[in-house]
């Protein structure tokens, strides 16, 4: 629990025009800011900021809170992920009452930093490695797009980080997930690098700092994807590959598309899809729907044909569905009303399986075309090397079924 003088005291500290300023681009008019409204499309100013009333307010769509609000809306934080995070803009800690959950770490900066380092060198590497550079060519990547995501290379060396960070020695290397420590032949600590001769993709929080990567094996080896491990600063059941870089394209589609690999969101970005996301390794969580219905109404699960992924894109609907039940406030909008309903089943290959399975009341709605035209009906996925055919399939799929969307 954090102690509600402090979030008075934080939210007097703070100016909401400096937060929100961080993400939309604010102009004076009058008393107040205004900006393009990061939460609904539109070419006219209808955002407002209250610099004297410290909330800001959408006339186009009705959007309104406070910084801690905003943070939670735009950025798909949690309450305490967001008092956390305007906490730390100011320098302050949160104070934590008795009986409280964990208390955020002390060497996160250093750990974020350490972070950046990595991320750096990697990105640097990547360019001086002409056999990374045409794996990725191979698999159909652009350099833009090798750019836009951060994506570099860790050499095949054991302690290739030592060129990066100023010493490789510390604690928080380890503490980082950057270095594994072990004991060598004669007894003493050794330490070496995690990721080794692999491509690797940077995972992004809210801010865009980098909190771990996902290493993939340029052709042979295992294991083929290589997390960062759990870190003070990283969990792999709460984090999504690629929602930072996607955020802007979920609110401009109201959609957001779930996929298993990093290179199905690479890829899809590459071909104009840009508001797909990818767990990471992981089994879909209730802490990522979570994340992600407060984004967006609209979840759309793309999962493989094969048993695996139609077991997780089932899997990940029983979340969806079993947070709507435990969640009685955020039924309405996910209720099987017409225009409500949002929730996209897809799984490629066995539409039929999934209706069965799904609650019969729901069924008929159940499709990705529901309500307002989405990414799926207006823009359907292009053919993309490795990824989007499966999509497109499964697109087509849910068309010849008559969904609605023609
Ligand atoms: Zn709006």
């Amino acid at each position: 629990m954090i102690p509600q003088s402090f979030i008075r005291d934080l939210l007097a500290r703070i100016d909401i025009v400096d937060v929100v300023g961080r993400y939309v681009q604010l102009k004076k008019g009058g008393a107040n800011f205004m900006g393009l409204c990061p939460f609904h499309g539109e070419k006219t100013p209808s955002f407002t900021v209250s610099p004297s009333k410290q909330f800001y307010h959408c006339f186009g769509c009705g959007a309104h809170g406070t910084a801690i609000g905003f943070l939670m809306e735009y950025g798909g934080l949690g309450y305490v992920g967001a008092i956390g995070e305007l906490a730390q803009s100011i320098g302050v800690t949160v104070p934590q009452e008795a009986g409280s959950g964990g208390q955020p770490d002390r060497r996160a900066p250093a750990l974020l930093e350490l972070l950046a380092q990595a991320g750096k060198f990697y990105r640097r590497r990547l360019k001086e490695t002409p056999h990374a550079i045409d794996y990725l060519k191979r698999r159909g990547l652009t350099g833009e797009t090798a750019a836009r995501f951060g994506i570099g290379y860790a050499p095949d060396q054991w302690r290739g980080l030592e060129a990066a960070v100023a010493d490789y020695q510390i604690d928080e290397m380890v503490a980082a997930g950057l270095v594994i420590e072990a004991d060598g032949e004669d007894g003493r600590r050794k330490r070496y690098d995690r990721f080794r001769d692999r491509i690797m993709f940077p995972i992004r929080n809210p801010r865009g700092q980098v909190i771990g990567f996902g290493g993939r094996v340029l052709d042979r080896g295992e294991p083929k994807y290589l997390n960062s491990p759990e870190t003070p600063v990283f969990s792999k059941g709460r984090e999504l590959y690629g929602l930072y870089e996607a955020r802007d394209a979920i609110r401009a589609e109201d959609c957001v598309i779930v996929v298993e690999g990093y290179m199905d969101v690479v890829m899809l970005a590459q071909h104009g899809v840009a508001n797909a996301v990818a767990t990471l390794g992981t089994a879909t969580t209730g802490d990522h729907v979570r994340k992600l219905l407060r984004l967006v109404d609209r979840v759309v699960f793309a999962f493989d044909g094969d048993a695996a992924g139609r077991k997780a894109a089932w899997r990940a609907l029983s979340r969806r569905r079993s947070r709507r039940r435990a969640t009685p406030g955020a039924s309405t909008s996910c209720s099987c009303r017409p225009s409500t309903i949002r929730t996209a089943s897809c799984a490629n290959a066995a539409p039929t399986g999934f209706a069965r399975r799904w609650p019969a009341r729901c069924r008929s709605r159940s499709c990705c075309c529901a309500g307002s035209p989405s990414a799926w009906s207006s823009r359907p996925p292009r053919a993309a090397p490795g990824c989007s055919p499966r999509l497109g399939r499964c697109c087509s799929r849910w068309r010849r079924r008559r969904c609605g969307c023609s």
